[in-house]
């Protein structure tokens, strides 16, 4: 894919959509009348917690319902948003819409799920991030502490002293929750855990691939998951796809998994299908009946 390319170069911003600079116009162009013809949508992954088996929330990803081409994913337009600047009112879009679900998760009595948003470090700079949020969160009236940002370690390596400023704002006085993001995969080191006051760490996707085949990224991400909970974080995995990934990562203990095995990014009205066949977790098992009957 594009992100992985671009991964591989160090190149922050490498859409194949983007790289001549003709095209980045036209997509720029594009990219500004799909947020005013509303093309722009969520699609929602849910995280499942892999020792009982039930939904602790979700993650919300960008969508572009492009009236040529159909539906486009993140990975590629979201690299054109960021060089464009586009991604701040991309981004406040998709901060509000995250809020209004979880508005209504909470208006479900779905109290506990959360939904994580990501964030790209553009947003950190350009635009006020903290009004942004601060405004979703008492108009939708949510509990903040169930938005969760997600931040890149690249991301955060780009400006570290203000991108940890602006992170530490927004988690003392709103309360929301940080995860960081594609773990394992940037250059940070383990000290920018504490630094940058995380609660989540997303393992990689490249590295749950290599699991169970490739034995030194096992011993890896089961330090990386032991380290990480010693920490007192919350640990994902991205990206599971195969049964012997969910066998090997359940024996880990207490993670939470994201994967097309478990399911796809779903549309707004595919949601409850999950939450029916999952469950959602930390809610109360029904109880039981004494002396019916
Ligand atoms: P990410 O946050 O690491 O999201 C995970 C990506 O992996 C998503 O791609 C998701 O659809 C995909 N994925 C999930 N499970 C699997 C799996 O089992 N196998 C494989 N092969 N892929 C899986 P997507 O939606 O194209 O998003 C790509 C990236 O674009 C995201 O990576 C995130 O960094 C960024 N992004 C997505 N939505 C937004 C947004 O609203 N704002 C910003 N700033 N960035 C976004
Ligand atoms: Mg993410
Ligand atoms: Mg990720
Ligand atoms: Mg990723």
């Amino acid at each position: 894919s594009a992100k992985d390319a671009g991964k591989n170069c160090y190149q922050f911003y490498s859409p194949h959509l983007s790289h001549r600079a003709d095209h980045l116009m036209q997509w720029e162009q594009q990219l500004r009348v799909a947020l005013t013809e509303r093309q722009l949508f969520l699609v929602y992954q849910p995280k499942i917690d892999l020792a009982r088996r039930c939904i602790t929330g979700f993650e919300a990803l960008a969508r572009w319902n492009h009236p040529q081409q159909g539906v486009i994913s993140a990975s590629e337009f979201i690299p054109v948003a960021e060089s464009t600047g586009l991604i701040v009112p991309i981004g406040d879009f998709v901060i509000a819409e995250a809020c209004r679900q979880l508005a209504a998760w909470q208006s479900q009595g779905h109290e506990t799920l959360t939904l994580a948003v990501n964030i790209s470090a553009v947003q950190f700079w350009r635009g006020d991030l903290y009004e942004t949020i601060a405004r979703a969160i008492e108009e939708t009236g949510i509990a903040a502490h169930r938005l969760e940002l997600e931040i890149t370690e690249t991301a955060m390596m780009e400006y570290p002293d203000l991108v940890s400023e602006k992170i530490a704002a927004l988690k003392k006085r709103l309360g929301v929750s940080i995860a960081l993001d594609d773990f394992g995969t940037g250059y940070s080191s383990l000290s920018y855990l504490n630094r940058f006051s995380v609660d989540t760490l997303k393992v990689d996707r490249s590295f749950v691939q290599a699991i169970p085949a490739d034995r030194s990224v096992c011993v890896m991400v089961s330090a990386i998951v032991n380290l990480a909970r010693s920490l007192g974080l919350t640990v994902v995995v991205e990206g599971t796809e195969t049964e012997e990934q969910i066998a090997w990562l359940s024996a880990l203990g207490n993670i939470q998994a994201q994967g097309f095995l478990f399911s796809r990014p779903v549309p707004a009205d595919g949601i409850s299908t999950l939450l029916d066949r999952f469950g959602v977790c930390g809610m109360r098992e029904p109880l039981a009946v004494y002396g019916s009957g």
